[in-house]
Order: structure tokens, then C-alpha cells, then sequence
């Protein structure tokens, strides 16, 4: 089956930002990855990886430095004055502290139908509460009626972040951008909101962008996972291809951090990092070599003079020097093999199935 087009798309971004001494930071540089109709997409990486600046740039709080954002295959750039009110409802941001999005002082009939009645969804106070409640409902806080008149105090933490899914929702959104969603949430009630997203996608085919630290939970609920350190994308791919089977150091690095390691089943060549040894990434356009050179048990004499562009094999990509080296699989340093398939295209490793 044909895939859909891509709702939303980041195609080579970059953010670059000037920094004291003359330096530039690349908090993005040359980020591309798509989002289509009812799927979830997990970026994953640590803090200053740069995910919420990708967030950020897809909800026009950044622009970027150069690179293309595009909606429904146009350039944001060359989208009229309408088009981009319209892409502010289609596209919503879920932030990770759901208690500084609502006002405590405010009840949630009033949250909630303030939202309805800005975005004209419905007018009149009947038709508003009834709306107010169907979100509700949507949402799973049921029954409604007994939510409804609560202030965000009244309620936990699960339940105040599915009220700003609720909120976001008011605007039938086709995109949600959730920026960890349930990083501050109880680890009881964490599932419940993720279940939620899922749901979602299945009912009303949004597509989710999923930022997260946490490798687990993307597996849990992603389709696909990019993995990104130091403002780039080091490997992505269909999930369970990426977690049973992953191509970069640090890739390896989160699923041996993991908290439930029985959902990595290990290849026999996992090796386990430490993730406390956790020195800042250089991300000047001065470094020239590997991002996560100072960190990388593999690291070579080369990954400190140039950096590994993203290699497509399959339906997957890596960004590292070893990928298409028995190297990455058993550990063992070997010379790059004359039948070594070359940069840019060709699966890497012929005999797994690394394709869709
Ligand atoms: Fe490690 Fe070198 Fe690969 Fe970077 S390119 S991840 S430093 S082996």
C-alpha cells in the first residue's frame, strides 16, 4: 500500500545561533523527518539534543535558520496570512508541564469554552458546555459532568494534561506536537496518557510527534523513532527495527539506560555505556569531527576530524562511521570491507531485514 504524503515535514532545517565569542551553536543542523496522517513519530534524545527546538520550528516560536518547513507538501514560508492562521489550529503543541498552561484560578468549563468560543467552534453558552463536555468525554474524563465544574487544583496531574489535550482538541487538530507529555507526570498515570495519544491517532488519524528523553516509552508508542544528539538525527527507522536492532553508539546508550531492559531484546551486541559519563557535546560549526566523539567507547582516530553524514539503508538511517562494519555488530575493530556498500545508499547489513 501506497503510503500518504507526509501532513507535516522538516526537509534539511537547521537553527543556528550566535553564542559569545564569536561562536555559533547548531541547535539544529539539517534535520529532515516527516509526519503522516495517523502516525506517531517519537524523537528521542537527551537534554540539548535539540527535539524541542524541532518542536519549536514546527510551531513557528523558531524560525529557522535555513531549511524548509512544510504543511500538506507547501513551504510554510509561501503560505498566505490565512493559510498559516488555519496551520496554527492544525498544528497543536502539548507542553510537559500541564499545570503552567492552565489558569488554577479558572474552572474548566470556562478553560475549555474560552478555547471553543476563540476558535468559533461553537457559540452560545448551551452549545459550549455541551462541547466542553464531548471534549471531555474525548479525553476520557468521564463522566463529564462530574469534571467539568472542578478548577485544575481539584485534579492530578494526569488528568490536568488530558485537559490541555482537551483544549488542543477544541481545534480539531490534524498535528500534535507533544514536548514530554508525561515527564512530569506519576509513572501510574503516565501509560494512561500515552494510551490516550494512541487513541488519537486510531480515531482521528492526528499524527503525533512524540518528544521524549525516554527510550521505553517510545517503543511503546511510536511507529517510528529518530534519534537525535548534538542538533542532528544519528539514526532512525521503523521502531522495533531500531530498538532489537540498533546501528549507533548512542543509540545503544539509551537502550542500555532504559528502565525496563527486557523490552530491549538484546542481539548479543549491545554494549553497555555509562550515560553518566555525560560530557556537554561541542555543537559549534568550529567542531569538525563526530558529535559524539567524547562519549563513543568506538570512536576512532577519524570520528574526531569528520563527521559521518546519515547513511539510508532500507527504511532506516544511521550517522556513524561504523555503520556498514561488522565493527558496530561484534565490538571487534575491522578495516572497511572492499564490498562495503557505500555512503548514501545500499542496506549495510544485506541479511537482516532492515527494510519496510
Ligand atoms: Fe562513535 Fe565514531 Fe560512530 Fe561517532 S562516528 S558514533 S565517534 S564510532
Amino acid at each position: 500500500m501506497t503510503k500518504p504524503e507526509p501532513i507535516l515535514e522538516a526537509v534539511d532545517v537547521k537553527v543556528h545561533i550566535p553564542a559569545a565569542g564569536g561562536r555559533t551553536i547548531r541547535a539544529l543542523d539539517g534535520v529532515s523527518l516527516a509526519l503522516h496522517p495517523g502516525e506517531i513519530v517519537a524523537l528521542v534524545g537527551e537534554s540539548g539534543s535539540g527535539k524541542t527546538t524541532m518542536a519549536r520550528v514546527f510551531s513557528l516560536i523558531y524560525k529557522a535558520t535555513s531549511g524548509e518547513v512544510r504543511y500538506q507538501g507547501q513551504p510554510l514560508q509561501r503560505v498566505s496570512r490565512r493559510r498559516e492562521r488555519a496551520y496554527y489550529n492544525d498544528v497543536q503543541l502539548i507542553f510537559q508541564d500541564p499545570f503552567a498552561s492552565l489558569n488554577a484560578l479558572k474552572k474548566i468549563s470556562y478553560i475549555l469554552g474560552r478555547a471553543i468560543r476563540i476558535h468559533q467552534v461553537a457559540a452560545g453558552a448551551r452549545a459550549v458546555r455541551a462541547t466542553v463536555l464531548d471534549l471531555l468525554e474525548r479525553v476520557h474524563l468521564t463522566p463529564a459532568e462530574s469534571y467539568i465544574d472542578r478548577y485544575p487544583t481539584d485534579m492530578s496531574g494526569g488528568q490536568r494534561q488530558r485537559i490541555a489535550i482537551a483544549r488542543s482538541l477544541s481545534m480539531e487538530p490534524r498535528v500534535i506536537l507533544a514536548d514530554e507529555p508525561t515527564s512530569m507526570l506519576d509513572a501510574s498515570i503516565r501509560l494512561s496518557v500515552l494510551n490516550l495519544l494512541d487513541d488519537l491517532r486510531r480515531e482521528r488519524g492526528i499524527a503525533v510527534l512524540y518528544i521524549t528523553h525516554d527510550i521505553a516509552s517510545a517503543r511503546y508508542l511510536s511507529d517510528r523513532i529518530n534519534v537525535m544528539y548534538g542538533g542532528v538525527i544519528v539514526e532512525s527507522g521503523p521502531t522495533e527495527q531500531v530498538v532489537s536492532d540498533p546501528r549507533h553508539p548512542y543509540t545503544e546508550l539509551l537502550l542500555s539506560a532504559a528502565p525496563d531492559p527486557a523490552r530491549y531484546k538484546g542481539s548479543g551486541r549491545s554494549v553497555q555505556l555509562d550515560i553518566t559519563n555525560a560530557n556537554p557535546v561541542d555543537n559549534t560549526v568550529e567542531h569538525r569531527g563526530c558529535r559524539f566523539v567524547d562519549r563513543c567507547p568506538k570512536a576512532m582516530e577519524k570520528c574526531a576530524d569528520a563527521s559521518p553524514e546519515l547513511i539510508t539503508f532500507g527504511d532506516r538511517q544511521a550517522a556513524c562511521w561504523l555503520v556498514g562494519q561488522d565493527t558496530l555488530v561484534t565490538g571487534r575493530s575491522q578495516q572497511p570491507k572492499s564490498s562495503q556498500p557505500s555512503r548514501g545508499s545500499g542496506d549495510p547489513h544485506p541479511s537482516k531485514e532492515t527494510s519496510a
